[in-house]
């Protein structure tokens, strides 16, 4: 509850200056006002003053002697030391003008009422109000009227975003524009009785345009747009997130036909589980959402659009028709889809003629809108590190290494000894996968390490695109992980640590065959995984007994074995292009595709 603390450290502060000035007041302003309008002097000067008969008043207390001089009219006050003047008194007397004991000049006690009490109580008063105007402020509303959405309205020209900004989206773009249209003519909907679904959820792995899809939505549909984060309903006071769903709910219907974006709604939308966390004020903002959802008339024209990457978290009230009722997937783009992102990022930068973003789409397998908007800008970053004026095919292809491996590490220091290995190590990857018919080409083998800690590594890249995986593909991309590690056994007759990535790979997919895709000889078609996490990683939940746990185990060992063994039969039947593939790759450090295919076919007999 950060406004909470907020307010109380409002509060602290107010004490805290009204206690400093408070203080002030009393020690620099006060003395001020009663400055003592007495002026020290010595006896001789009173008793010249008496003389003279100027002295109006007299008060004689037991240590000091006060007295008024008065000349030509103007009043002084003065004190002295008090002697020991048996005849003072007399001589006081004497002089019939003189009075005794009188109280000296007052201090002013209107004023110094007003100086230590009034002003004070009005300064904190100014203080306060200035303080609650900042905080305010800050809260985006009146302090006292809590309970005010932070939605902001968006308007066309503030997103500045259209479809055309969004490439590839295909599915989603269509269902979106359905919805625009209706906020355009509602009447067209009306007369064959449609109604339109009330809410859309964007769903879909981190970077593939989900907010930039509602942007867009925003900059076409030409109404008002609210947006707001999950989060941001959930960072209120205590109680606050159900009141700003109504509030926000409210504005809306008022603004009506609009659009209502929640992003990040999973912050929100948890499923409401069985066990009391305490969490009470989440679900207090869900149910006041669910209600509003359900309470607003779908034909007013306010549409609700949510965007999240953890749809299985969503509590499946929200999902139900009549709330979220549709889905809107973000999938990460195919092929088609990379290229297109990647021409529409490349708008934005000064390119040379025909750049082939067909290969570098081929080349970004799995990359999210994201990351190809990263590359294009790495790209430019690039050709200006280089001190040219436009982007080159190189400055994008050493870009998507960038974004996959990290930068180069041009001044790491590898012995030469260890740099022999990782060029066998390599080349093991390559001809591992290039002696096998099910394996994509190699596209290019490197053994310049990167920032991510790759020592090197071998690219490969598919000619089309994939949908499907066979076994034998799967089986083949196995081997190829071990052919690495295949490598050093057969030349150093030893092992090293750079196989830790293959073998993880390796792992995963041999898991992935026996618990996901029934590709092992000893389970059927049983799902022995779950995904849990599909847009996030992909973390998955083993859903067996123990025992088949260990069986599973066995069974991954069996097919990484399987296939290792292979590898290291491909590369001893082709040892002699080993080594002088490696010795090769040593010399240049980088090689393409063409030059590893070039080698390995020169002679006939190689080819097998
Ligand atoms: P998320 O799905 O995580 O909300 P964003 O919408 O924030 O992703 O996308 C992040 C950035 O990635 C966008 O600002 C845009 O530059 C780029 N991007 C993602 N998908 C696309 C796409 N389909 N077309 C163009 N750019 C995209
Ligand atoms: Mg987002
Ligand atoms: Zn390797």
């Amino acid at each position: 509850m950060k406004n909470d603390k907020n307010y109380t450290k409002h509060i602290i502060v107010f004490i805290i200056s009204s206690f400093v000035l408070t203080l002030m007041m009393n020690a620099l302003i006060m003395p001020l006002i009663n400055k003592p309008r007495v002026k020290e002097t010595n006896y001789s000067f009173f008793l010249d003053k008496l003389d003279e008969g100027c002295v109006t008043k007299v008060k004689v207390e037991d240590t000091e002697v006060r007295f008024e001089v008065e000349i030509d009219g103007k009043k002084q006050s003065y004190s002295t030391g008090r002697m020991d003047d048996p005849g003072l008194v007399d001589r006081l007397r004497k002089n019939g003008k003189i009075v005794f004991t009188e109280n000296f000049e007052k201090p002013n006690v209107l004023l110094e009422f007003l100086v230590g009490w009034v002003l004070p109580i009005v300064l904190l008063i100014v203080i306060w109000n200035v303080l609650m105007r900042g905080m305010s402020k800050r809260m985006g509303g009146n302090a006292m009227s809590f309970g005010k959405s932070n939605a902001k309205i968006y308007v066309k020209a503030q997103t500045g975003k259209t479809f055309a900004d969004v490439a590839g989206q295909d599915e989603a773009k269509e269902a979106l524009v359905e919805i625009v249209d209706f906020l355009h003519n509602p009447g067209k909907y009306a007369e064959i009785g449609a109604s339109l679904p009330k809410g859309a959820l964007l769903v879909g792995p981190p970077g593939t345009g989900k907010t930039l899809l509602a942007q867009a939505v925003a900059g076409e549909a030409n109404v008002p747009f609210f947006s707001i984060s999950g989060s941001e309903f959930v960072e209120m006071f205590v109680g606050m997130g159900a009141a700003k769903v109504r509030d926000l709910f409210k504005q809306a219907a008022e603004k009506a036909p609009c659009i209502v974006f929640i992003d990040e709604v999973d912050t929100i939308g948890k499923k409401r589980d069985g066990n009391f966390s305490g969490n009470d004020e989440r679900e207090q903002t869900l149910n006041q959402l669910l209600t509003e959802m359900d309470g607003f008339d779908g034909t007013k024209g306010v549409v609700i659009l949510a965007a999240t990457n953890r749809p299985e978290s969503l509590d499946p009230a929200l999902l139900r028709p009549g709330r979220f009722d549709r889905r809107i997937p973000a999938e990460l783009p195919d092929l088609a889809g990379r290229e297109a992102i990647l021409k529409v990022h490349a708008k934005k930068i000064k390119t040379e003629e025909n750049i082939d973003y067909n290969a570098i789409a081929r080349a970004t397998a799995g990359a999210s809108g994201a990351e190809l908007a990263n590359i294009i800008n790495e790209s430019a970053l690039r050709a200006v590190r280089n001190g040219r004026k436009l982007v080159n095919q190189s400055d994008l292809e050493e870009s998507v290494e960038v974004v996959i491996a990290g930068y180069q590490r041009k001044n790491a220091v590898i012995s030469q000894k260890e740099k022999e290995i990782i060029a066998y190590h390599e080349i093991g990857h390559a001809l591992v996968a290039a002696m096998q018919k099910d394996s994509a080409p190699v596209h290019k083998i490197t053994i310049i390490p990167r920032t991510s800690g790759a020592l090197g590594y071998t690219m490969q890249v598919d000619e089309g695109e994939k949908f499907l995986l066979t076994k034998e593909e799967a089986l083949a991309r196995i081997a190829t992980l071990t052919g690495g590690r295949s490598a050093e056994e057969l030349i150093f007759n030893s092992c090293t640590s750079g196989a830790s990535n293959d073998i993880e790979q390796a792992t995963k997919l041999a898991r992935a065959m026996v618990t996901r895709y029934g590709m092992s000889g000893s389970f059927d078609m049983i799902a022995l995984e779950t995904v849990t996490n599909q847009y996030l990683g992909g973390d998955t939940s083993l859903a067996c007994s123990p025992e088949t746990a260990a069986k599973i185990d066995d069974e991954v060992n069996n097919i990484v074995k399987k296939s290792h063994q292979n590898a290291i039969r491909i590369l001893s039947e082709n040892i002699d292009k080993l080594h002088e593939l490696a010795a090769y790759l040593l010399e240049k450090e980088t090689i393409t595709g063409e030059e590893f295919m070039d080698i390995l076919h020169k002679e006939p007999a190689a080819a097998l």
